[in-house]
């Protein structure tokens, strides 16, 4: 077995040991291989191994990659899970199946006019500022439900729920904190009547916390690929 396939095993036996301490359904948990950096070739090799959904950060790196692996379009799920700024979101719209981190309501205008016809709606998520800090990305929890609505009406978008990076905290308590918090806020949106089902939470060093408070899906790199230079 290559490393790469070696690698993606033992993840996915974390995510169902974590799922089933947990009391979940491990299917209900999605893992999402971050590819960002890591060459074609290697991608190419998860997939062989049985991996379909990758996540990157960089709007050319990732439209370079879905290019090179182009024969597996049709196969694989390409999630975009960096910052977007707003000169950036045509290509997005063009080529991605999932955006994750909408921080405001501009950005989903631009990729709901820019989403080709023919093409599925963009699945979307809101980045939440969870745990408040210094790292400025994501929206205020307070404003978390109007900016739902308002992206929940656009017509070629589809809000499936909320992602966060909180600060990273060494101990498991301190982890699961944001996690709950951000599953408070989805369980808010569903009560205002928004059909969303989505948890985007937890990274290599967080992701048993993030299972433990409900997460649908984790964003993993480093345990599957390595360290990043
Ligand atoms: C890089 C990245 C990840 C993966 O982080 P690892 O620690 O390598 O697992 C997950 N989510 C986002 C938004 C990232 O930028």
């Amino acid at each position: 077995m290559s490393v790469i396939a070696a690698n993606l095993q033992a993840v996915l036996n974390d995510i169902a040991a974590a799922a089933q301490q947990a009391g979940r359904d491990p299917s209900g948990v999605t893992l999402l291989a971050v590819s960002k950096t890591v060459a074609p070739a290697i991608v190419r090799a998860a997939f062989q191994a049985g991996q379909a959904a990758f996540g990157e950060n960089y709007v050319q790196e990732g439209l370079d990659k879905i290019a090179a692996l182009a024969d597996l379009r049709d196969r694989i799920t390409w999630h975009f899970i960096g910052p977007l700024q707003s000169n950036k979101t045509r290509p997005v719209a063009e080529h991605f199946d999932w955006v994750h981190a909408i921080d405001r309501l501009k950005i989903a205008e631009r990729l709901s006019a820019q989403r080709p016809a023919g093409m599925a709606p963009l699945q979307v998520c809101i980045q939440v500022n969870i745990s408040d800090e210094a790292s400025k990305s994501g929206v205020a929890p307070a404003e978390v439900l109007p900016l739902a609505q308002a992206i929940a009406a656009l017509p070629n978008l589809r809000l499936r729920g909320l992602m966060a990076i909180p600060a990273p905290a060494d101990d498991p308590d301190a982890q699961r904190r944001p996690f709950a918090a951000l599953r408070g806020l989805l369980d808010q949106l569903r009560q205002s009547g928004l059909h969303v089902d989505t948890l985007s939470m937890g990274m290599s060093a967080d992701m048993g916390a993030a299972i433990a408070e409900g997460a649908t899906l984790v964003r993993i790199g480093t345990a599957i690929f390595g360290a990043r230079a």
